[in-house]
């Protein structure tokens, strides 16, 4: 059938039709929020390049938890500012390290609230680097160690989830063998199989403090001009047991997760990083564009292309207006 006899318009004039034909739903249970928690007491310190984000001291990470919980997001992941970095990142494996008692703390407080933690050691190291550095350049197998060590610390801290981001070949294995052979079966691995070498982290290096001392991390993070090789990563980490995918960015990537959903039978997360957010708040404060619509079409998107989570620093600010 065509028109005049078809008209899809029919199924726009009404909003209550609208709603229910629509395929896509954004919930705030589908929402992850991004914490960056640091040394200190009292603290509640602006992220420049990110307004309206804050690196927290532990007293008010609980009262961010606290109204996550109000607004019914109840996932978080965690990312540490330590007060030393070191050559290799060992500050990470401390298990009285910033994120182990943060995540210490808010177990006691809020039992229920989904601990996710970013493994990784650029935070940590004095270069900036996601690894262990020889011969100039991030060495993969003694790296494992160390992220092995650090996803060991932190689930003995009480962690729900290990997030490892670091690239490295093997290590949703490497830390899979760890958690099982110290009971913790149960335990999930979220990775970021898929994590491109973006200019749109640039202002999370300056959420972490991290330094940018380096040149790039081309030797282990994808190029943006591959899209075939996200079909390998994916592979190889569901060969090692990973549980969920990250895909990091998501915005200019919603191709790749698009693909990934189609190909494989498993649940993925899409990574609104930090640039997607810093562009969004840039273009709303000078009132280009309305904040909370862009914000939501946005996210939206990322469920549209197959996303079954979201991980975003926009997480709060939309909670009033979604179901
Ligand atoms: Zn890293």
């Amino acid at each position: 059938m065509s028109y005049p006899k078809t008209r899809l318009r029919r199924l726009r004039y009404n909003k209550a039709i609208r709603d229910l034909v629509d395929d896509t739903n954004l919930s705030t249970t589908d929402l992850i929020y991004p914490i960056f928690v640091c040394e200190g007491k009292n603290i509640k310190k602006e992220i420049k390049s990110m307004p309206g984000q804050y690196q927290l001291s532990i007293d008010n990470v609980l009262k961010t938890c606290d109204e996550l919980v109000s607004k019914n997001i109840n996932s978080i992941i965690l990312f540490g500012i330590p007060s030393k970095k070191d050559e290799e990142g060992l500050v990470a494996i401390d298990n009285n390290g910033i994120v182990q008692r943060a995540i210490k703390e808010i177990k006691k407080k809020n039992k229920n609230i989904l601990v996710i933690v970013d493994v990784c050691n650029c935070q940590y190291t004095t270069h900036g680097h996601c690894g262990t550095i020889k011969d100039g350049d991030v060495d993969n197998d003694s790296t494992l160690k160390n992220l092995g060590s650090q996803a060991l610390s932190l689930v003995n801290a009480g962690a729900d989830v290990i997030a490892p981001s670091d690239m490295m070949d093997g290590r949703v294995k490497y830390i899979r063998d760890i958690l099982d052979k110290s009971n913790y079966h149960k335990i999930p691995i979220f990775s970021y199989s898929i994590k491109y070498a973006s200019s749109f982290y640039g202002p999370f290096r300056n959420a972490t403090d991290i330094s940018t001392n380096f040149t790039d991390r081309k030797t282990y993070q994808m190029s943006f001009k591959s899209s075939n090789e996200a079909l390998r990563e994916a592979e190889m980490d569901i060969k090692e047991g990973v549980d969920v995918i990250i895909i990091k960015p998501a915005l200019s990537y919603l191709d790749i997760l698009y693909k990934i959903k189609s190909k494989y039978n498993i649940p993925v997360i899409a990574y609104n990083v930090s640039g997607e957010y810093s562009m969004l708040k840039a273009a709303s404060e000078k009132k280009w564009i309305k904040s909370k619509e862009t914000i939501i079409e946005i996210l939206t998107s990322m469920k549209r292309a197959g996303a079954n989570a979201i991980i975003t620093y926009h997480a709060l600010e939309v909670s009033d207006y979604l179901n």
